[in-house]
């Protein structure tokens, strides 16, 4: 199943990303295998990259250099980065089209960013250690030959040309590759219907011939966003993709599908279990025994770049606070101003069919005292 390539689910071309997200995993995996290669460049010192030192054992200091590690792992990274957010990106831009919405991305760019960077924090971390131990594998076998530094250093540069080479092999850049561009888009469809405002759920899109079973079993399933399609201990995030080479899609459910789901439908539930999971007005959520809803929590969430992360966090903890003291208040106001020096009033009040109405507007300056 694991050597399986999946096509891509026909969604793919439908929201028009098809051919960019196959551009984008050809350039990930030739930038892996080039990242590869200047790595050995430095190693043996045909080219010095990271370090110049042209003592014979050099080999040898850089395998135990941590600095030197540090170097070629960031580049790794930095690589993976950007490949990860072209393709969450895309995913961005799916959501749109499929909710025929225009979604901007500079307020979906920094839950992005940040996704992107952890992902290929992870990645690394996984391919990093195979290619330490590969190399050092390598030394350790030929000095126990009795083989030159020399010698040894060629051997370690064969592995440029050698396409059956097991150190980092082309199979292994092409799977990751493959993976991690789906992964980064379903990701960014996912940031994308978390900013719509309108998502309720997913619902996973396979029953494709060429679909593995475990896929086939997943198709049509549907969950709130925020939760998990699969949970696997060995793979994935609970999101597309299933496996290695997987290319299923998944589709918004919107609030307006879910009035047509059956009654005792999952999704037709309207409650939410915290504050961060409040991006569509008909959910509520309840702290300390307080049902909230969050009309306008979304915007102060997703709508307002300037609003930034620290001010987000300060009127979270207002409104929490204030619901920690249930009846405590009658419509009360905080007034709050963001790093740009713009003011906003979170206003917490009564609301019509359930107990407490949050709501966010920018106002221009706080009224005096
Ligand atoms: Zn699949």
């Amino acid at each position: 199943m694991e050597k399986q390539v999946e096509p891509y689910h026909p969604e793919y071309a439908a929201n028009r990303v098809k051919s960019l997200l196959e551009r984008l995993e050809e350039e990930l995996q030739q930038a892996l295998m080039r990242w590869f290669t200047e790595f050995l460049d430095d190693l043996i010192g045909v080219k010095k990259i990271a370090k110049d030192e042209p003592l014979p054992g050099f080999i040898l200091a850089r395998l135990n250099d941590q600095v030197w590690w540090k170097t070629w792992s960031e580049k790794l990274a930095e690589i993976l980065t950007s490949n990860i957010l072209s393709a969450m990106r895309a995913g961005s831009h799916s959501a749109g089209r499929q909710l025929a919405m225009n979604l901007s991305w500079d307020y979906i760019q920094p839950a992005a960013v940040e996704w992107a960077r952890q992902n290929a924090g992870k990645l690394v971390t996984g391919i990093l250690p195979d290619i330490q131990t590969g190399i050092s594998q390598i030394v350790t076998a030929g000095l126990s030959e009795g083989k030159t530094i020399y010698q040894i250093r060629d051997e370690i540069a064969g592995l440029r040309n050698d396409a059956e080479q097991t150190v980092f092999p082309d199979w292994r850049a092409a799977r990751i590759a493959r993976t991690e561009v789906i992964r980064a888009h379903a990701q960014g469809a996912k940031l994308g219907y978390e900013e719509s405002g309108v998502v309720r759920g997913m619902r996973w899109l396979d029953g494709q011939t060429g679909a593995c079973p475990k896929c086939k079993e997943l198709h049509n399933k549907t969950i709130r966003l925020g939760e998990k399609f699969y949970i696997d201990p060995k793979f994935g995030d609970g999101l597309p993709p299933r496996h290695p080479h997987c290319r299923c899609a998944v589709a918004p459910v919107t609030l307006d599908q879910v009035k047509y789901l059956p009654t005792d439908h999952p999704l037709r539930n309207n409650r939410r279990n915290s504050i961060e999971e409040i991006t569509d007005i008909q959910a509520y959520t309840e702290i300390g025994g307080v049902r909230v809803t969050g009309e306008r929590l979304r915007h102060a969430k997703f709508g307002h770049p300037e609003s930034t992360s620290q001010s987000l966090q300060e009127l979270i903890n207002r409104i929490e606070g204030s619901i920690q003291k249930p009846g405590k208040f009658n419509d009360v106001r905080h007034y709050i101003q963001d790093k740009s020096g713009k003011w906003w009033v979170i206003v917490v009040s009564p609301g019509e069919g359930s107990p407490f109405m949050v709501t966010f507007h920018r106002v221009h300056k706080p009224p005096k005292k």
